[in-house]
């Protein structure tokens, strides 16, 4: 990427510390490409110690680890998964993988998560369609803690397991306590635009050894114990290599620093953009006990904002503000399309009305890189300031 184009301002590009190096090199050197060696137990070691959860499998991807999670909380052919429908396609993915049907819920405003109400109404719902959801799929969107108190309580009620879907949140907080321990599995992404990158990698998180465990068995082709190849069961090739858990163990070293810059980021940008008209740095401020990792900035075009003429809110749109930062060779993106919005899940039930399709329609998401430094940060106020005059 380096050598393609110095110019460019990327959303969020890896950024590698001083030590990657170090631990793969010494995998090398050893000869420890493979099996699982030092570097994955270390890798999955940090990831217990900054989640404060016992038990960590690295698995080659995010998305593997929800497949695994599903497996474990029993999900299979014909089951229901509860799920929200503002996420990564990547959330929902894996529950079709196992046959089962994801049922969409929508956000609440404050935090763009799962909303706890809907949530009520959808497993009521179910319920009286005669069928209980089997698992329950919660999201931190960009980084941002969902209503845990009230999600958990109602989970509690109706008794339906929770998989956290982490990947966005690592180093986020609810309560001083980080987010991913707070289900009966948590997963983690380490994909090259995650606030960490192993270039491409995944974590499983519980605190039950058994589950564990039984990650472990299946992300490794699920052999029985026996001298020759004997398998009972299906299993998967999803382990993460020694060579990519030495990245990742340089890069869990700089997760404080990471969450630390991708705030200040956030700060810089909610204090530079005040004053321009028709947009706003969102969702701010930080709901009382949440601590946001904010991996990504992301803003809201506001119809309603008084300081924007008809005309111009009119002519705002995401897309017109992307393709006007384009021009200044900066990335920016639409927010997540809602899974309810997409062709792949056009048959999925769905509950809730139009908070996520909305938020959608009116945001951005803003380049959000640790490595950006002042003057990076200039040019995306400048260009919007352009594209907003
Ligand atoms: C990135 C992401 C995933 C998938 O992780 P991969 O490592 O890319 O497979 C899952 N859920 C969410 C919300 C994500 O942002």
């Amino acid at each position: 990427m380096r050598s393609q184009d110095y110019d460019r301002l990327y959303l969020s590009p890896p950024h590698l510390g001083r030590h990657e190096l170090n631990y793969v090199h010494k995998a090398v050197e050893d000869n420890w490409v493979a099996p699982a060696g030092p570097n994955l137990a270390g890798f999955e070691a940090d990831i217990c110690a900054a989640v404060g959860v016992p038990y960590c499998v690295a698995l080659s991807s995010g998305t593997a680890a929800i497949h695994l999670g599903l497996i474990l909380l029993g999900v299979g052919p014909g089951d229901e998964v509860l799920c929200p429908s503002f996420t990564f396609v990547a959330t929902a993915n894996p529950v079709v993988y196992l046959g089962a049907t994801p049922v969409f819920i929508d956000s609440e405003p404050d935090t763009w998560n799962l909303c706890p109400e809907r949530l009520r109404e959808a497993i009521v719902d179910r319920l009286a369609k005669g069928k209980k959801p089997k698992a329950l799929i919660l999201v931190h969107l960009y980084g941002m803690p969902a209503k845990l108190p009230e999600v958990l309580a109602v989970a509690q009620e109706f008794d339906i397991p929770i998989l956290e879907d982490a990947a966005e949140a690592l180093g986020s907080e609810w309560q001083q306590q980080p987010l991913g321990g707070f289900g009966r599995v948590g997963v983690f992404s380490f994909n090259g635009n995650k606030i960490l990158t192993t270039s491409g990698g995944g974590a499983l998180v519980t605190y039950d050894r058994v589950l564990a465990e039984k990650a472990r068995f299946l992300a490794t082709q699920a052999k029985d114990d026996a001298p020759y190849y004997q398998h009972s069961q299906l299993g998967y090739n999803y382990r993460l290599s020694n060579i990519l858990a030495g990245i990742g163990r340089g890069q869990m070293e700089l997760l404080p620093e990471r969450v630390k810059r991708r705030r200040e980021i956030f700060a810089w940008y909610c204090e530079h953009l005040a004053a321009l008209p028709g947009i706003a740095v969102a969702p701010a401020p930080e709901p009382a006990g949440s601590r946001s990792n904010r991996w990504l900035t992301t803003i809201l075009i506001n119809p309603a904002d008084p300081n924007t003429d008809g005309a111009l809110a009119r002519a705002l749109t995401p897309e017109t503000l992307r393709l006007h930062l384009e021009t200044r060779n900066i990335e920016s993106r639409p927010l997540w399309k809602p899974l309810h919005l997409q062709p792949l899940f056009a048959d999925a039930p769905r509950y809730g009305g139009d908070v996520c399709a909305d938020l959608f329609a009116r945001g951005l998401c803003l380049p959000s890189g640790t490595a950006m430094g002042e003057g990076e940060l200039r040019r995306v106020k400048e260009a919007l300031t352009e594209a907003l005059g």
